[in-house]
């Protein structure tokens, strides 16, 4: 039986910050952390598969699992609707799995409220140019489609003061140790070391 949820672990970033290559790399390193796939409307760029990188859904599916209740959260981005399926979530906290969404600012505004306790990350650029050039850089977006994700950075960094946690995505191997010193740091906090060590602080003070 397990005696503890697991934590709920949320990572947002504009659009070309290296999120998604960010928490791929921190998965490897600690594969005891699950990736929530999400619900999006967005078609699939080259590569992408259904329910590897996301659940690819139709607009009037993803209003009636609204409609239904099916979301942990849900949020408009860039022009398509993304969600955090709920029982997916909940069943893996619950059997005391970590759990880590990649969402955007108003997904995690979502959490916080139902959530209180996760643990929040906002990934930032070294700069704007830098920004631009990764963007650019990925090949895999439409030239109108990037304009868009450049325009609306600047509304998603706006939130980055209201995360627990902001990481600087200059060096890529010190930002990967920054996030997993954060998961590491959460995993040693008392509260949940004095359950799981309650026997041996037991027999300690004996
Ligand atoms: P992309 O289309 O590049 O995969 O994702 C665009 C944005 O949507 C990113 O900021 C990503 O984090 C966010 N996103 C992906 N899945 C979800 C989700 O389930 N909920 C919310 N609120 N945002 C999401």
């Amino acid at each position: 039986m397990t005696i503890e949820a697991g934590t709920l672990f949320v990572v947002a970033a504009p659009s070309g910050a290296g999120k998604s290559t960010l928490v791929n790399a921190l998965l490897e390193r600690e594969p005891a952390i699950s990736l929530s796939i999400s619900h999006t409307t967005r078609p699939p760029r080259p590569g992408e598969q259904y329910g590897r990188h996301y659940y690819f859904v139709e607009r009037a599916e993803f209003e009636l699992e609204v409609a239904e209740g099916i979301f942990l959260e849900h949020a408009e981005v860039h022009g398509n609707l993304y969600g955090t399926s709920r029982e997916k979530v909940q069943g893996l906290l619950g059997q005391g799995r970590d759990v880590l969404l990649e969402i955007d600012w108003q997904g995690a505004a979502q959490i916080r409220k139902s959530k209180p306790d996760c643990v929040s990350v906002f990934i930032l650029p070294p700069s704007r140019a830098e920004l631009e050039r990764r963007l650019r850089g990925r090949g895999s977006d439409a030239p109108e489609v990037i304009e868009r994700r450049l325009r609306n950075s600047r509304g998603e960094i706006a939130h980055a003061h209201e995360f627990d946690y902001i990481i600087v995505n200059d060096r890529f191997e010190d930002a990967l140790d920054e996030l997993q010193a954060i998961v590491r740091a959460v995993r040693l906090r008392s509260a949940l070391q004095c359950r799981r060590h309650e026997s041996l602080i037991a027999e300690l003070l004996a």
